[in-house]
């Protein structure tokens, strides 16, 4: 059945050059980064805060900025690093080039980068809809507690991870059958850190230490009955004495599919009180650990993808490219999760490898452009560069197409890519053709 409305009169209460859809790592820098070359921008977020994943879901490990010492993600994103390490909470200079975070620092760091950079932040905010005219975003279309209202735009950073606005503008996008699980993280309080020092040893080639005793002794109880399904974990120490963070509880779901994701986050919640007494059973370590913070949602790893001007392959990761619209550079491990086992496949990378601006415009899109979680990319190589730091870093990417499409007049099927890498270049972004084959 379906329920036909007349058509509503929706008031536009705003007008700019650029809005980004989704306040996550990509659109934090995003948002930067197109304010910052002179558009007037407004970011939008449901929540109440920014930081997407890494504060909603507590995914702290932001991965990963350096591969064998070589620095392959700077400017934009490594400022908000280095802002959330003067707040006292980020470790920025770990052999691995993961930067640990606190998820309270980063949000207010974040926040401070964007005012300072003079974006608009609309918080408490769903973005419901667009519309569009000759395949031009004109309007986002919002819901809030004042109603529902629109902003104009000439142009659209779709980074809320779902492609929320691709789909809504009627561009195509592409979902696997079975997606990686989604995961609720937990910090714990009270835990004798001491005793677990070795699992806050950094990553080796990029893989985290994994306690394989504790991993190990709830595999038993898992096939026992008496331990639900688990990935990890991976346990990495807070920036307080006796607290953890802990990658642990997941499970299978369509994130897309609120009814499927709320069952989700039902079975998650009631995982996350079974877990505890468990931990605090079975290892001295855990003895008189307490729940100190719950993701304020399970953490989403993927849903939709675009299909875009190009997608990046699992050959482009393992044996980069020089592509010449190269905008920004990935390095972390295919790191593929299972919904339904606590296996996972992980391919170590040796090298960095070069991610093409094609990746991040939907085809046939004017003046809409993607970051982040939603790319262009097939299964492995999304695996490796679905990942925070790199996802910033096509945040500052779009962002600054964003920019210059508005001031020159471009769609983003016909820009000067170019002129958008001197301009990435000049503001910090590394982008070299050092360790790849010819394109
Ligand atoms: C369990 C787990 C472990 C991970 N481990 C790591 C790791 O170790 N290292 C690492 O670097 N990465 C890790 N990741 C991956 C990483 O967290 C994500 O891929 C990354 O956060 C994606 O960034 P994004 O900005 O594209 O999307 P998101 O972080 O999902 O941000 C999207 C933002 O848009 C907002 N939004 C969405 N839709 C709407 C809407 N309609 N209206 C308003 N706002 C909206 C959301 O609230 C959110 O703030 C992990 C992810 C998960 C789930």
């Amino acid at each position: 059945m379906t329920i036909i409305r007349e058509s509503e009169a929706i008031p536009v209460v705003g007008s700019y050059d650029v809005i980004v859809c989704g306040g996550g790592p990509a659109g934090i820098i995003a948002a930067v980064a197109a304010a910052r070359n002179g558009a007037k921008t407004l970011l939008i977020e449901r929540y109440g805060f920014v930081g997407g994943m890494a504060s909603s879901a507590l995914v702290t490990p932001v991965s990963e900025f350096r591969i064998e010492g070589k620095q392959i993600i700077d400017g934009m994103p490594f400022e908000l690093m280095k802002r959330t390490e003067a707040l006292g909470g980020a470790i920025t200079n770990l052999e691995s080039g993961n930067v640990f975070i606190d998820d309270e620092a980063l949000k207010l760091a974040a926040q401070r980068m964007l005012l300072e950079s003079c974006v608009t932040l609309l918080y408490h905010t769903f973005i419901a809809d667009c519309v569009t005219e000759e395949g031009r975003v004109t309007h986002v279309i919002v819901q809030n507690k004042a109603g529902r209202t629109a902003y104009g735009c000439k142009a659209v950073v779709d980074c809320t991870g779902d492609a929320d606005i691709v789909r809504a503008a009627g561009f195509k996008t592409t979902k696997k059958e079975t997606l990686q699980p989604a995961t609720l993280w937990m910090q714990l309080g009270g835990v004798d850190t001491d005793a677990i020092k070795p699992l806050f040893e950094d990553a080796v080639h990029g893989v985290m230490p994994i306690s394989e005793e504790i991993r190990g002794r709830l595999g038993e109880l898992n096939k026992e009955g008496k331990m639900p399904i688990f990935g990890g974990p991976w346990i990495s120490k807070q920036f307080h004495d006796g607290m953890v963070t802990i990658n642990l509880l997941r499970t299978g779901t369509d994130a897309s599919s609120p009814e499927d994701f709320t069952r989700a986050e039902c079975v998650l919640r009631e995982d996350l009180f079974k877990v505890i007494p468990i931990l605090r059973q079975e290892f001295p370590a855990f003895k008189n650990c307490w729940l100190a913070k719950a993701g304020a949602q399970a953490g989403v790893r993927e849903t939709f993808r675009i299909e875009g001007l190009y997608e990046l392959t699992t050959d482009d990761v393992l044996n980069p490219k020089a592509f010449p619209d190269t905008v920004c550079k990935g390095a972390h491990v295919i790191d593929i999760h299972k919904p339904d086992s606590i296996e996972q496949v992980v391919v170590v990378l040796k090298k960095e490898y070069n991610i093409p601006y094609r990746v991040l415009v939907p085809k046939d899109s004017v003046n809409v452009i993607t970051a982040g979680r939603c790319v262009c990319a097939d299964d492995a190589a999304f695996g490796s560069m679905r990942v925070m730091a790199c996802c910033m870093a096509m945040g500052q990417a779009a962002g600054t197409a964003a920019a210059i499409a508005v001031e020159k007049g471009y769609a983003f099927t016909e820009m000067d890519t170019h002129l958008l890498v001197e301009t990435l270049k000049a503001q910090g972004a590394v982008i070299d053709f050092e360790n790849c084959e010819e394109s």
